[in-house]
């Protein structure tokens, strides 16, 4: 039987022959529930340091505005006239100040629709004029409409739309669910999109004029803060190699899994690995051991000219930046720099976006429902299209 006593350290509650939690010992100590949350509490092998680190900032260093920004949001969620959402996505989102505008009059549910015109006692119809079929409310025409659904199918958000969409949530837990989901050029791209689609209906409601789908997307293409970004895989030049990584994240089974695949010149599918951990980490974080276990990788079958693309463009802006990060991502990263300084002098780590990255997205879902960590020397099956696809 164990107990607790003031005396205690953190570390009295790990193994002494490995890094991991003493499970048989917290169990006899706390409640079922703090049991959860230590056990939750990761213990990377890339920490090797106890120190002191603020959560409310990215590289863990204190700073006055983090404070100041927390402080602000709760007294605000408390309030009744303040709605909860992280509303600094919007402000500080690169868009024109029109497209601000836009999107907080959503998160405010104030955009003047045909249903909420409607519930304020304005006599108008309540269908919506674009497709004839559905009830006009703000979700609808902005996300659901099937002339809107074409629309972010195109500039390839409609899988993060459609995944931080929940019909039975109101637009403002919508909208900051999906800009929540997208990373800083993606909830650009969305806030010039939703507008031009907000455009498109007032010019269809007040002039009657029907936008085609092409000078709704030229509306955004026009906007020079929205060029979109090549979203294609490319084969790695002449006698390199690539390694595309994605982390996935399954809350359901507390993992974190990975995916990784090789390439060659030619875009021939050479290798691929997935692996999982537990507990469920950050996203950042996640990511980053995603990179630090495909180095690793890379190490142990001693491939030493490879082009490493991930789509978390927080860790890679991170892994080549001298700021000094104090949190567990600054000692992951570190890690990383050390392999690449040492063993892999002729590699590198490169931002792409995530509809490139489709190959180590599928392996890392895969990874999700796999008992133990795999090596595919043969081509997966799950990635047998992407593969082809991208060899032409
Ligand atoms: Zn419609």
């Amino acid at each position: 039987m164990h107990t607790l006593d003031s005396s205690m350290k953190v570390k009295d509650v790990m193994l002494t022959s490995s890094k991991a939690w003493d499970i048989v010992k917290i169990n006899g100590i706390f409640d079922g529930s703090t049991v959860r949350h230590i056990i939750n509490t990761p213990l990377l092998a890339s920490v090797r340091n106890d120190k002191l680190v603020w959560k409310l900032e990215h590289d863990g260093n204190y700073s006055v505005r983090s404070a100041y920004k927390y402080c602000i949001n709760n007294t605000n969620s408390n309030n009744i006239s303040g709605i909860a959402g992280n509303w600094n996505l919007i402000w500080q989102a690169k868009t024109p100040p029109k497209v601000k505008n836009l999107l907080w009059r959503i998160g405010r549910n104030v955009l003047p629709t045909r249903a909420r015109l409607n519930s304020r006692g304005v006599q108008c119809p309540l269908h919506c004029d674009v497709c004839n079929d559905s009830e006009e409310n703000s979700a609808h025409v902005l996300f659901l409409c099937p002339r809107s659904i074409d629309c972010w199918q195109r500039v390839n958000l409609w899988d993060q739309i459609s995944a931080g969409l929940n019909i039975n949530n109101n637009i403002s837990d919508n909208l900051f669910s999906i800009l929540q989901r997208l990373d800083k050029e993606e909830q650009e791209l969305f806030g010039v999109m939703v507008w031009s689609i907000w455009k498109r209906r007032n010019n269809q409601v007040w002039d009657n004029i029907t936008d085609s789908n092409r000078t709704q997307l030229r509306r955004h293409v026009g906007n020079p803060q929205s060029v979109p970004q090549q979203v294609n895989w490319e084969k790695p030049s002449h006698g390199r190699y690539k390694c595309n990584i994605d982390a996935s994240f399954s809350p359901m089974s507390n993992k974190v899994c990975i995916g990784m695949c090789i390439r060659d010149t030619n875009g021939c599918f050479v290798a691929a690995r997935t692996e999982w951990m537990e507990p469920i980490l950050d996203v950042d974080i996640g990511e980053a051991m995603g990179l630090l276990r495909a180095l690793n990788w890379m190490n142990e079958i001693q491939l030493t000219n490879v082009d490493l693309e991930m789509d978390c463009k927080r860790v890679v802006d991170n892994l080549y930046s001298s700021r000094t990060y104090r949190s567990d991502l600054g000692d992951i990263l570190s890690d990383c720099r050390t392999i690449l300084t040492t063993s892999l002098v002729n590699s590198h780590v490169k931002f792409i976006r995530r509809q490139a990255n489709e190959a180590a997205h599928r392996l890392a879902r895969v990874a999700t429902s796999l008992a133990s960590f795999r090596n595919f020397i043969d081509l997966p099956t799950c990635i047998t299209d992407v593969i082809l696809n991208e060899m032409r």
